[in-house]
């Protein structure tokens, strides 16, 4: 079977939520959190802890600012093609249940929704105060606070094809498991650095293209030959 797994900041929305948050209620401090994981020092498990604690607000401040926030036009409908070819969708993330689970609440049909897994990482609030509880049990190799390749080869069967669809550094070790990865910005730079099979897109409307195109045969013929 063929499966879709796809990051949500930068990659769902059109930019990066937890940076938007942080940008607006996090002490300036954030940005040199972010620097450390961006240069490979911590793991997104310590960048975040760290992050969310520099963080006052509380959930409603958080959601009022989450009604800005805009998703990839075609989302809806790359939802509804997967569906039509049977090819199921799941969204692996390292932000944020509240925050994710608002913005396609108001974005995305309740009946496409219901197909459509999201694994991340839970906010709970204490007041003015957020604490991140975090999906992994923080024993990967890469410190991660939410593992998207161990969520994905959670789900992955013997035999499946695995897609990936991402944007961004929190997208790499994901990419490396999947064997076929739509990239975007920062993650394009990475899979063509380390030669991992890629293809370049846009926005998901490359994506139901790709679906409808004579590719996505060839993958599912060369797919149905090697199992
Ligand atoms: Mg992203
Ligand atoms: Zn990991």
């Amino acid at each position: 079977m063929i499966r879709f797994f796809v990051d949500f900041d930068g990659t769902v929305t059109t930019e990066d939520v937890v940076d938007l948050v942080l940008d607006r209620f996090a002490a300036a401090e954030w940005k040199s959190v972010e620097k450390e994981w961006a240069e490979g020092k911590i793991g997104s498990r310590e960048c975040l802890s760290r992050q969310v604690a520099l963080v006052r607000a509380g959930r409603e401040d958080m959601e009022k600012l989450l009604s800005e926030v805009r998703i990839d036009p075609y989302f809806q409908e790359f939802l509804r093609t997967a569906s039509a070819f049977a090819i199921p969708v799941a969204i692996v993330s390292d932000g944020f249940d509240k925050v994710i689970h608002e913005i396609l609440r108001r974005s995305v049909a309740p009946l496409l929704l219901e197909k459509l897994p999201v694994f991340c990482n839970r906010l709970e609030w204490n007041g003015e105060r957020p604490t991140a509880l975090f999906a992994g049990d923080g024993t990967c190799a890469h410190g991660c606070a939410n593992c998207k390749p161990a969520v994905i080869d959670s789900l992955r069967k013997p035999g499946d094809f695995v897609l990936f669809a991402g944007d961004g550094l929190s997208d790499r070790f994901a990419a490396e498991t999947a064997d076929l990865t739509f990239a975007k910005d920062k993650l394009l730079g990475f899979c063509r650095e380390r030669g991992l099979r890629h293809t370049e897109y846009k926005n998901f409307n490359d994506l139901i293209r790709w679906m409808r195109s004579g590719d996505f045969s060839l993958v599912q013929a060369g797919h149905a030959a090697r199992v």
